[in-house]
């Protein structure tokens, strides 16, 4: 039935990043690579390499290890400067691509970057050429291209490809369009552009309507073949088009689409948690594809009808995007092999060392819980996976309150290998009081933006967990915590964001 494959560009490690209190680590930007390598992306854009040392660093190391099994992409502002930093990031990949971008929507132009047309077509040309020069794999976009002038757009895109661009993705930067319009422009390019035949056509769309999904098919209806997305929808403001729902409306509706994409879509359920718990951004209990109600049957008529026969309520099956189907239970006496064949099946791949500590991990909740469940499962890998070796660790907490008595905790925390620092503080309850300690010890002045507490799995010994938001210096950091202690699980959600803190000063004083 499909015949046309799309290209599935994935974002998440740039424009996702992008996204308040989302800035990821090296390690955790490599942890997502491999992600999505098994998910079978084609195309990872990496970072802006000029942005930072940080950033350059990521793309180069992502380039490195997994530039043999994606197409890996960096991207460039119509600079001679971003453009040799982007290459001197991506020339190890054995499969790169150059990314530049240059906008041309009037708006734009006039104030941003105060061209007229014809100076944004010899840049755009220049830096396209430039790129060719490096490389033969070349995108670009006209920025706020939804909004450019039809015109303007199609001669600026025939130029591009002209100097030797093979991609021209065509985005939405503020979200702005809507489908049949958004469309439109795709038609009108391959209408009105006498080259257009050399290039792959892209879509990358923002959600600020709540479109960008929608905008995204229109956009492969017309005649786009790549889609660029994040997990979970991550991005700026409102985010970008959700990978999992465009390559799953484009899985459930080939008939309509006639497209497919090499992606594995039973991977994209444990992508999804993984991305969530590196950078703590919580997906949505409704979110389409991944949310936890996403094939939840509430409704009485509905579950009979679903219990006679699954497709009468339900257009995917939950094991298709990789959630698991039963919630088999194991215990303490559930053995490495039980656990292994579980993880598996959960759909991780993790490496011995991983496997060795969230077994330890396991036998060491089976103790203070009786069922274990596989939600309680993925949260412990979760945690280890995203475990990137920390500037302060929890080496002992007590807390003390209760009516009549002021709350109190006292923390012990090791400090690089060696040193261990202990204090203690009040608060106005527990919590409070550990907070306030864990400030002191590290020397963070935090402020703390959102609090939340839930449960992983079910039972009055559920595992709670803690997803914590804090600003410090107007920077967002998230952390989150997980334990049968609400207490501990808050404790530990809170340094986590305190260690980001600290990793990003001293990436900062790189910088300097
Ligand atoms: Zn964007």
């Amino acid at each position: 039935m499909p015949t046309d494959t799309i290209t599935i560009f994935d974002t998440t490690l740039r424009d996702g990043e992008q996204s308040p209190g989302c800035s990821m680590k090296t390690a955790e930007k490599l942890e997502v690579a491999n992600a999505l390598v098994d998910l079978g992306v084609d195309v990872i854009e990496a970072g802006f390499p000029i942005a930072s040392p940080g950033d350059f660093e990521a793309v180069q190391m992502v380039s490195r290890q997994f530039g043999d099994r994606a197409t890996i992409c960096g991207l460039a502002r119509c600079r001679r400067e971003d453009v040799d930093r982007a290459w001197s990031a991506l020339k190890d990949a054995e499969r790169r691509r150059l990314h530049v971008f240059l906008a041309t929507s009037s708006i734009h132009m006039e104030h941003k970057l105060k061209m007229d047309e014809q100076q944004i077509i010899n840049t755009a040309v220049e830096m396209v050429k430039r790129a060719v020069d490096y490389c033969e794999d070349v995108e670009f976009s006209p920025e706020d291209a939804a909004r450019t002038e039809l015109d303007f757009l199609c001669e600026v895109v025939e130029k591009a490809i002209e100097a030797g661009a093979t991609t021209i993705n065509i985005p939405d930067t503020v979200g702005y369009a809507t489908p049949s319009q958004f469309g439109s422009v795709f038609r009108h390019l391959k209408e009105n552009v006498s080259n257009i035949d050399q290039a792959v056509l892209s879509a990358h769309c923002h959600n600020d309507l709540g479109l960008a999904v929608a905008n995204s098919l229109a956009a492969v209806g017309e005649g786009a073949r790549q889609v660029e997305c994040t997990i979970n929808g991550l991005g700026e403001r409102a985010g970008n088009a959700a990978l999992e729902e465009i390559v799953m409306a484009l899985a459930t509706r080939g008939d309509y689409f006639q497209c497919d994409t090499r992606v594995n879509t039973d991977k994209l359920f444990p992508t999804s948690r993984l991305v969530s718990s590196i950078t703590g951004m919580k997906v949505q209990r409704n979110k389409a594809i991944v949310g936890q109600n996403a094939f939840a049957h509430e409704a009485g008529i509905h579950q009979d009808g679903w219990l006679k026969e699954p497709s009468t309520y339900e257009i995917m099956r939950p094991e298709d995007v990789g959630v698991p189907g039963t919630d088999l239970v194991l215990g303490k006496h559930s053995g490495r092999h039980a656990f292994g064949d579980r993880v598996k099946l959960l759909g991780y791949s993790i490496d011995d060392d991983v496997f060795q500590a969230v077994f330890k991990d396991f036998t060491a909740l089976a103790d203070k819980k009786k069922d274990v469940y596989d939600s309680d499962i993925a949260a412990l890998i979760d945690n280890r996976i995203a475990d990137t070796p920390d500037h302060w660790q929890l080496v002992s907490l007590h807390t003390s309150a209760g009516t009549g008595t002021i709350p109190t905790a006292t923390i012990e925390l090791q400090h690089d290998e060696q040193t261990i620092r202990r204090d203690a503080a009040t608060g106005d309850g527990p919590v409070d009081a550990v907070f306030r300690t864990l400030e002191r010890i590290t020397e963070i002045d935090a402020r703390l933006e959102d609090y939340e507490v839930r449960s992983v799995s079910r039972g009055k010994d559920a595992q709670g967990e803690v997803l914590v938001e804090i600003v410090v210096m107007g920077r967002h950091y998230h952390g989150k915590g997980v334990s049968t202690d609400i207490i501990e699980a808050s404790a530990l959600s809170y340094l986590k964001a305190l260690n980001k803190v600290v990793a990003d000063t001293q990436v900062n004083e790189i910088d300097a």
